[in-house]
């Protein structure tokens, strides 16, 4: 298991440190995990020049799987565009192909009175958000600021998506359906875009692969609003990569805490990167007050989809449901009568957990 580290910027590097503690348990265990670490965002802006450098791509080429901390911070702000944290992000998904992003979004029991709504509405959550990555609005091109021939400037994008793209993403959502309660519902907005209508069209044809699971199409504004109205609904939720971002964020906040949630996004083959699924959270980094179970989930996510050991996944996710029944919390998900500790103190309680 040839892992490429990357802390990233503001809190990535306290949080993946203690990720990092499961895996030598894991390891110490008799898995044969091999860690390499490089930078990415700012950090690699300030060491390279560049938010993905030539030697990360390198290394993150090279391994089997990549777990990744955050990127960003207020220094890069002002960095022409190329240069930015984010652009690393991009460029690694781009650059390794990962063109499907799974966001479980589920509510512990511990945590039920976490989420801002009703815990009727909440408890039991879980859900699966598939969102397509590499492709969309967020890569067409052309792209950028025009000026048009009365002299008005204008700022312009292009949303497209090849067959071969909703194709891919579509199998992975069914086949994703098919281990859990075999209902998928594909987001669009067909009432209006064309793409989407496209992507209908594509998404139900690749579902008379699967008969057993049952297709619904959502439009997206409706998706938002079902939601908060009813998320229990639904089961595994597929979506192109603009729709995606937004749908997973919201989806994530039933939860309660975005420091509790992680994330994979997938290749063809199930190489993977794994991330939390919240930003480097300057406001608090080098504190030792951010929440690291997302990370720490994140590495059970690629022990079950890229290392196929979903009993390891099951070690861990049992683990932190643990150190939560113990009543331990940080910050993000502290409630009265539980007890309040820091990123490093929650680290080695999931590794005594273990
Ligand atoms: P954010 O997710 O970093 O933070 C939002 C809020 O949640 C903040 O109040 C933060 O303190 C809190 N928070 C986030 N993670 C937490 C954790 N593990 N424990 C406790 N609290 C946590 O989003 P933002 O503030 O919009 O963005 C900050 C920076 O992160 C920006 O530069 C942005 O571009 C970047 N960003 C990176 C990623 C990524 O690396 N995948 C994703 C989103 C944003």
């Amino acid at each position: 298991m040839k892992i490429a580290v990357l802390p990233g910027d503001g809190i990535g590097p306290e949080i993946v440190a203690q990720a990092v503690k499961v895996l030598d348990v894991l390891r110490g265990d008799g898995l044969k995990i091999e860690l390499e670490y490089a930078h990415i965002g700012g950090a690699g802006y300030d060491a390279a020049g560049d938010p993905f450098p030539a030697a990360t791509e390198k290394l993150a080429l090279a391994s089997d799987a990549v777990l990744l901390g955050a990127v960003g911070g207020y220094q890069y702000d002002t960095l022409p565009r190329p240069m930015r944290p984010e652009q690393g992000l991009l460029r690694i998904r781009k650059g390794l192909g990962l063109f499907a992003n799974l966001r479980p979004a589920m509510v512990y029991p511990e945590l039920v009175n976490a989420s801002t709504l009703r815990s009727d509405i909440v408890s039991g959550l879980d859900i699966m958000i598939l969102r397509e990555l590499t492709g969309d609005i967020y890569f067409g091109q052309p792209r950028g600021v025009r000026v048009l021939d009365d002299g008005e400037r204008q700022g312009f994008d292009t949303m497209h998506y090849n067959e071969s793209e909703v194709r891919r993403v579509a199998h992975v959502g069914f086949q994703i359906a098919m281990k859990r309660n075999k209902k998928m519902c594909s987001v669009d907005k067909a009432n209006v875009l064309d793409t989407s209508m496209f992507w209908r069209e594509i998404v139900t044809d690749v579902a008379q692969a699967y008969p057993e699971v049952a297709l619904s199409h959502m439009y997206v504004d409706n998706a938002a609003m079902q939601l908060v109205r009813a998320p229990k609904q639904f089961d595994v939720i597929l979506t192109g990569n603009i729709f995606g971002d937004i749908l997973s964020d919201e989806a994530s906040m039933l939860t309660g805490s975005i420091g509790m949630l992680p994330s994979a996004s997938l290749d063809s083959n199930n190489k993977g990167l794994y991330e939390p699924c919240h930003g480097s959270a300057p406001d608090i980094a080098g504190k030792d007050i951010a929440n690291p179970l997302a990370t720490i989930l994140s590495v059970a996510m690629m022990m079950q989809y890229t290392f196929e050991r979903a009993d390891v996944a099951q070690r861990i996710e049992a683990a932190v449901r643990k150190v939560l029944q113990q009543g331990l919390r940080t910050g993000d998900i502290y409630e009265d009568g539980k007890q309040k500790i820091g990123c490093a103190a929650m680290g080695d309680a999931v590794v005594a957990a273990l």
